[in-house]
């Protein structure tokens, strides 16, 4: 089994079903409030807990109920929260208004996770460490400092590395929208480049040369939220557990098809039998 530290985000998000998204300054009634837990460390932690790997979650929440309900599935998959912080600053909350055609507005407040600090940060001894942009960068730098094993970016959302995490990182993961924005870096790395493509499924490069490419299942979507978190996890699961470039693509394109086939973020985390299950169909 591959053991994954990830080094992330924990957030609780507060759903809101409004009729339509209200312009500045109007007040719109909501039919609906929902929390789910959020953030996409805490999504790709349980992804790859699902996805059958041993996973250690590092990063931070506040002292007060939110916490409880952001880290209730990842407790249930029995993701290891010993190295989650109780920071003095409150559980990092998305604020999320959906309208009836699925638009969205999203206002994140960061909380407990802006305060994540190098010296809170101890990664080594897992085979894979996973940490994406929701934290601060010297929280993600910390990782890679200590990483003993494969160290991965999941660079979203997007920002500029900076030359010492393009030096150090063994495989970033971007979506399209992450490679255009982070072009220029990504020509100069030496990097395993892995984009995801939706439906189209994914690529790794290596300079620019394409290494593997992963076309996933086809699936009938009903919401694609969470399909790139399924794709992080299941992605450093497999490759953590020694497959091959080529066969972790495809098991990040199952989990990723899997994923918008179920609605909402951390309940639409695919199992390793589900993932199993779909590729030999
Ligand atoms: P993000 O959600 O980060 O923008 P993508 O949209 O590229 O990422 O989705 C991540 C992965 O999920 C894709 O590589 C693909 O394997 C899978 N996926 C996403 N959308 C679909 C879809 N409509 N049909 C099948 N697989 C999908």
């Amino acid at each position: 089994m591959a053991t994954v530290t990830v080094v992330g985000s924990i957030n609780l998000d507060l759903v809101a079903a409004c009729p339509r998204l209200p312009r500045p300054g109007e007040t719109v009634l909501a039919s609906d409030l929902a929390r789910y837990p959020g953030g996409k460390g805490a999504n790709q932690a349980l992804a790859a807990a699902r996805a059958g790997a041993d996973v250690i979650l590092v990063g931070a929440v506040g002292d007060d109920p939110e916490a409880d309900a952001a880290l209730a599935l990842l407790r249930e998959s029995n993701v290891d929260l010993s190295r989650v912080i109780v920071s003095a600053a409150p559980t990092g909350i998305a604020l999320i208004t959906v309208d009836e055609s699925g638009e969205n507005q999203i206002v994140v407040v960061p909380g407990a996770n802006a305060t994540l600090t190098a010296e809170q940060i101890d990664a080594s001894g897992a085979d894979v460490v996973l940490c994406q942009l929701e934290i601060p960068d010297e929280a993600v730098l910390a990782a890679g400092r200590t990483a003993t094993g494969l160290f991965c970016v999941n660079a979203a959302p997007a920002r500029p590395l900076g030359e010492e995490i393009l030096d150090r990182v063994d495989v970033v993961i971007v979506n399209e929208g992450e490679r255009e924005a982070l072009a220029d870096e990504l020509a100069h790395t030496s990097a395993l480049v892995v984009v995801t493509l939706g439906a189209a499924g994914a690529k790794a490069y290596r300079s620019g040369r394409l290494v593997a490419e992963a076309i996933p299942p086809s699936v009938d979507p009903v919401d694609t939220v969470g399909a790139g978190d399924a794709f992080c996890g299941a992605f450093v699961t497999a490759l953590g557990g020694g497959a091959s470039v080529a066969t972790a693509l495809a098991w990040g394109c199952a989990a990723g098809a899997l994923a918008t086939t179920r609605p909402g973020a951390q309940p639409s985390l695919p199992t390793a039998s589900e993932i199993e299950g779909i590729l030999n169909r």
